[in-house]
């Protein structure tokens, strides 16, 4: 392979891991194989805590793998990948430097002379449209022209990768459309010599904006899932019907990858069927989330197309398959091919008088085996309560890849609510509801 068909940046069976407070390794990455190719535009798309930034870090050498290769041109790289540069979600400008100084600190310890770095930097405030703005403050500037100086000072070194981690997340919606466009713009007219853009997000419309190929990330741990091509001609209209065609294709993919069809729902706990059901993760969402993913079904005739949820809520993409994903768990709604559809305990808890939904709650978690086995140690215990940590080093025993803190949270949120468990905060101790008296019910 010749030098010009090697990607330019690439990894090979990454694995990354991090300990936690109590030491423990979790698993952010696993196997992860991604690259970069010259010329493209691509996305990383997943929902938030996947791994993304994470895997760009790595790629451009922020930081180390655990385990695997990272590639710069087909060579293991050393220290930071020469040719890549990284826009920011938070702009990263320094609050006492110019506009123009801000971008210079993209050419620092690049030996570039100082005629030549002011004419490049003037050069490349003028591409992203701040010319007459040099000597403007940051105080002084939008959230949209703050980014374009993040910008400017990520292309004033010419790099050939761009590099974005959610770059316009801090930018209303229509101030984000107009730099998405400015960025294939300065990528697509050569004049920056860009050769290929990295872009990082969990917004689909975002990726299908701007990425002819969009890579999906499971998480937990992050794997690559899915790659999918986006052929549509730029520039794209996110009010063309072809375009919400692809946004349906791409949802589809996610949806797959994060809500599986093989995945059966436990049954719940009947009277005569005794044993808790497996012990799982619990996706991170709250029961009031919950509660109005249900009260929108029933609303809608106890059944809707997922991205119909998706376009009810406020909610994200990935934080509406956390919602779904949380009810299916409970047996409170089913998933066939990206419908949600209401069961009959998910109409019961509609129905249900607001004092009797925690009850109705109580019986779908302790159908799990996460709540049967929390409760049953809280039980067999003298004062029916246990410190937080011993709870968290269980569950971080047991399922080793999830965010323990997350988790608890969860386990404490939906606990609580279904009166089935207590926490105070201030002690960090757990306790079955009411103490023992709950216990005779268990
Ligand atoms: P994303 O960008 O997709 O939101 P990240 O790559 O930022 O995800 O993080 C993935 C997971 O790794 C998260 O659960 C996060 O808490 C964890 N993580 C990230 N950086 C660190 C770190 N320096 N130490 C410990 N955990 C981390
Ligand atoms: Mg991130």
């Amino acid at each position: 392979m010749s030098a010009d068909e090697l990607p330019i940046a690439a990894v090979r069976g990454v694995r990354k891991t991090y300990r936690d407070e109590a030491g423990r390794e979790r698993v952010i990455l696993d196997r992860v194989d991604f690259e970069v190719r010259r010329g493209e535009v691509v996305a990383v798309l997943g929902p938030s805590g996947c791994g993304k930034s994470t895997l760009l870090r790595i790629l451009i050498g922020l930081i180390e793998p655990t385990a695997g290769e990272v590639l710069a041109h087909g060579a293991p790289i050393r220290g930071i990948h020469p040719g890549a540069a990284l826009v920011f979600q938070s702009f990263a400008l320094f609050p006492w430097l110019s506009v123009e100084e801000n971008v210079r600190i993209g050419l620092t310890g690049r030996g570039v002379p100082a005629p030549e770095s002011a004419a490049r930097v003037r050069d490349v405030v003028a591409r992203v449209g701040l010319s007459g703005h040099e000597r403007a403050m940051p105080r002084e500037l939008s959230g949209g022209m703050k980014q374009r100086v993040g910008i400017a000072r990520a292309l004033v070194s010419g790099p050939e990768l761009l590099c974005m981690d959610e770059p316009f997340s801090a930018l209303d919606v229509l101030t984000a459309e107009l730099l998405r466009a400015e960025v294939y713009r300065l990528w697509s007219d050569g004049g920056t010599g860009l050769s290929s853009v990295l872009l990082v997000t969990h917004l689909i419309e975002e990726a299908v904006t701007l990425a002819d190929r969009i890579v999906v990330l499971g998480a937990n741990p992050g794997t690559v899932r899915r790659e999918i091509r986006n052929t549509l001609p730029h520039p794209r209209d996110p009010r063309h019907p072809e375009f919400f065609r692809m946004v349906d294709r791409i949802h589809d993919a996610v949806a797959r990858v994060h809500l599986p069809e093989e995945e059966e729902a436990p049954a719940p706990a009947a009277p005569g069927r005794p044993g808790p059901g497996p012990f799982v993760p619990l996706p991170p969402a709250t029961v009031g989330e919950m509660l109005g993913l249900l009260e929108i079904l029933s609303d809608h005739g106890g059944e809707m197309d997922l991205f119909e949820v998706d376009a009810m809520t406020e909610w994200d993409f990935g934080r509406t398959i956390a919602v779904v994903k949380a009810a299916e768990l409970l047996d409170l709604v089913d998933t066939p091919k990206n419908r949600v559809l209401l069961t009959d305990a998910g109409r019961g808890v509609v129905a249900a008088a607001p004092r009797e939904k925690p009850f109705l709650f109580r019986r779908q978690l302790l159908a799990l085996g996460t709540f049967a086995t929390v409760v049953r140690g809280l039980a067999g215990r003298e004062d029916a309560a246990a410190p937080g940590e011993e709870v968290r080093e269980m569950l971080a025993d047991r399922l080793p890849a999830e965010a323990t803190g997350a988790l608890f949270e969860t386990l404490v949120n939906w606990g609580r609510f279904a009166q089935l468990l207590d926490y105070d905060a201030a002690g960090d101790e757990l306790s079955l509801f009411g103490g023992r008296a709950a216990d005779a019910e268990v």
